[in-house]
Formats: C-alpha cells, structure tokens, sequence
C-alpha cells in the first residue's frame, strides 16, 4: 500500500513535467517500463546473474591500485568491446566504449571507477562463503565495474538505440590520491556535449548522492638534521614534534552541523629505531558540507603543526644542534556541487525507483560526480545492487543477492536521461 502511495506520488510530482520540458522525450520516461526494446534489457540480468558475479570476481582479482589500472581496464576493455562498443583508451587510462545515439551532439555518461584503495602486492584473490564474496576491493569498486559491463550487454542484447549517445566510461584515479584525474580527463574531453553522469560506486539501492562534499588532502612534512639515539639525545625530533601537533589537532572542534570530519590517514618516518629521524610525514583527509570548514581546518592543521615544531624545538635540550624545518602540502582538493531538485537526471532516478518499487534517499559523498557537478553538469553516484560492506579494508565483501534490481535502476535511470530512440526513426 505505501509503495503504491509512492508510486503514485512520484508519478504526480512536478518534476516530471520538468523532464519532458527539458528533453522533449520520444519514449517518456513513464512509458520506459512498457517499451518492449527495455523490457527485453531489463530481462536480460536474471538468467545472467552468474555471469555478472564471474566478470566481478575476475575483475577484482586483477590488481589495480592507483596509477597501476592498466590491466583491469585491459580487461573491461573486452567486456565493453564484447558488448558491441567501439572502445577506445585515453591517454589518463580512462577506458571508453561508446554506443551511438540518434543525437551523438549530446552525451550521457555512465562511468564505474578502475582503481581500488589497496597498495600492490594486496593479496585479491576472491573468497566464497555461502552467497558471499569476499576481496579487498570486490564491492568498491568490482560492483560497479560488473554492472557497467552488465547494463552495456543487456542494451545490446536488447538492441536498444539511445537518443543521446552512451559513454560506458570505466575511469581512472578516483580513489585517495588519484584526486579524480580519470573524470577531470574525461569531463575536459567532452564538456559542452556532456548532458549528464551517471556514476556507479558500490553496492546497494538505498542512496543516490546528488550533493558533492567537498575535500582536501593535506600532507604535512617535517625534517631536521637527524642523529643517533643516545649520542644525539635531545636533538629536535621530527616524529616528536609531529606527534605533539597532531595531538593538538585532534582536540580541534569540529561542527556536527555543517558535518565536517577529519582522518589523520597514513603516517611515516625514522629509519631505525636507535636514530634521530631526519623526517615525519602525516597524510590528513578533511570533509566538510561547507567549503568555509575546509579552510578553518586547513588553517587549524597548519597551526597545529607550527605550535608543534615550536614545542619540540623549545623542550629540545640543544637547539644549536639542529632545526626543525616543515610545512603542508596540497595532495588534492575536491570540488563541491550540488544536483538541482528539479533536474531530470534526478526526475529520471525517481522514476527508475518507482518502477522497480525502490526507495532511496538523497546522499551527500565524495565521489566521481563531484567534477560533473562542480561544474554545472548534472551527475548522480548510485550504488548498483546487492550488498556490500568493509568498503577500503583487508574484511571487504559482497553479497551478490538480488543484486538484478540495482541493474534495472541503473539501466532505467541512464535510458530515461539518454532516452530511447523509437524504432522507426533508426
Ligand atoms: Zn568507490
């Protein structure tokens, strides 16, 4: 009863009026369940579940962390070039089949990122337990990048023609230091025909992230001269003064509301542990819905660390043996953005969960489509399918069960914004 009252005011909401105004469909996106062509699609994931569970566990068990995605985009490279897409690879690694639209002036792009967060050498090899899979990196991001295969074989096994042309885009660089390169490359290719993205990240059905937070990653560096533990004694120690820094800033307050979160994330030093180091490095993640905070922490960190060398420097029983030298550097900074209520991307999601009988909620997250979105180009992160947790650790898993609705959601969602072309017009 209650998914029906939904339904029923999904379908009344203003939005969808909006939708057509936008994009004039031939096949609107209330008709998109009847039309034949995607019924035929839509149909194509339950007999090919196995399949799509195969194609993720190979992919995942292809090591691909950041800056070293060649061999698993190798190997997207034929499933898309199975599918029937001419794909091609640019020169950031982005791997990219295209399926042409009636309209190729305009875009739609529906992306899953390559890279994972584990370092080489990360042991990927695919457990299963009962309907469980289990692999460093086999929900973030082996879903995605199945289902991208997967919703570029049912399109073409269902021998759809989009309106607007299709970029199966399987990128580059989105985790951790990749700072996005892989979509900054591909929204610089293609800006001014780019209508919309669709990114894929992770499992699930329950979320679609429209607001981009915004992020910095800061690296704090600091060297002295170095020296021997008991010899040396009372020389500044780097990891001393880095120590008393980050101690001070972790006490930082921050807001609950605008949420704002900081990771002190991967730290390094020394040589052994009879030496004076010569260096401490910290690497810190801050997020913040409110660009404002970023810089408020930003400036705590650096002031934290000032006062943390000064610290180590006054406590140090020979200063006329060494200083204390530092400073924070600028790993990547991500770019906020916001999804307009009344946009169709939004307008073609909603419809997409109302006729697989989905609900969701509006997320905000730190994903591919904060580039789209920071530059005014409508873009959606959605989850595609099953379930999944312990995203970024050695215990990531996934659960592959009922996994064919987040197909059907994503598929329903980037043809109601590409649009499907009627069979007399081809
Ligand atoms: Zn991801």
């Amino acid at each position: 009863m209650k998914r029906v009252l939904v339904w029923v005011i999904l379908f009344a909401m203003p939005v969808r009026s909006s939708l057509a105004r936008h994009t004039t469909p031939s096949t609107s996106s209330s008709q998109l369940g009847k039309n034949a062509q995607v019924r035929a699609a839509l149909a194509w994931f339950a007999p090919n579940v196995n399949w799509i569970n195969d194609q993720q566990a190979r992919l995942t068990e292809i090591p691909a962390p950041a800056f070293q995605e060649g061999q698993r985009g190798a190997a997207v490279k034929a499933l898309l070039s199975g599918a029937g897409l001419s794909v091609q690879t640019d020169s950031t690694g982005n791997v990219i089949g295209e399926l042409r639209g009636v309209n190729e002036k305009e875009i739609v792009v529906l992306s899953a990122h390559l890279d994972t967060v584990f370092p080489a050498g990360t042991d990927v090899k695919v457990r299963r337990e009962g309907s469980r899979m289990l692999a460093p990196g086999i929900s973030d991001n082996g879903t995605g990048l199945a289902a991208l295969a997967a919703i570029a074989r049912a399109i073409r096994e269902a021998q759809i023609k989009p309106q607007r042309s299709i970029l199966f885009v399987a990128d580059v660089g989105e985790e951790g230091e990749g700072n996005l390169r892989g979509m900054r490359a591909l929204v610089d290719a293609y800006h001014g025909r780019l209508k919309a993205v669709v990114v894929l990240d992770g499992a699930g059905t329950d979320h679609v992230t429209t607001i981009a937070l915004a992020s910095r990653r800061l690296e704090v560096i600091i060297s002295g001269p170095g020296g021997h533990s008991w010899s040396d004694f009372g020389m500044p120690n780097p990891i001393n003064a880095l120590v008393r820094g980050s101690v001070r800033f972790i006490n930082t307050k921050v807001p609950a509301s605008p949420r704002t979160t900081f990771n002190l994330g991967q730290i390094e030093g020394g040589t052994s542990i009879n030496s004076i180091p010569y260096e401490a490095r910290l690497k810190v993640d801050v997020r913040s819905e409110s660009e404002s905070e970023l810089t408020r922490l930003e400036s705590a960190l650096r002031e934290c660390m000032s006062a943390g060398v000064r610290d180590e420097m006054e406590s140090s029983r020979d200063r006329s043996r060494g200083k204390l030298e530092w400073k924070v550097e600028l790993l990547g900074s991500r770019p906020g953005g916001e999804l307009a209520a009344e946009s169709p991307l939004l307008a073609a999601l909603r419809v997409a969960d109302a006729i697989v009988e989905n609900e969701s909620r509006i997320e905000r997250s730190s994903t591919d489509a904060n580039i789209p979105l920071s530059l005014g180009i409508d873009a959606i992160s959605i989850g595609a399918g099953g379930n999944g947790g312990g995203a970024h650790s050695l215990q990531e898993w996934y659960d592959p069960t009922g996994r064919e609705l987040g197909l059907k959601r994503a598929l329903l969602t980037l043809l109601g914004i590409a649009d499907v072309a009627p069979e007399k017009t081809r």
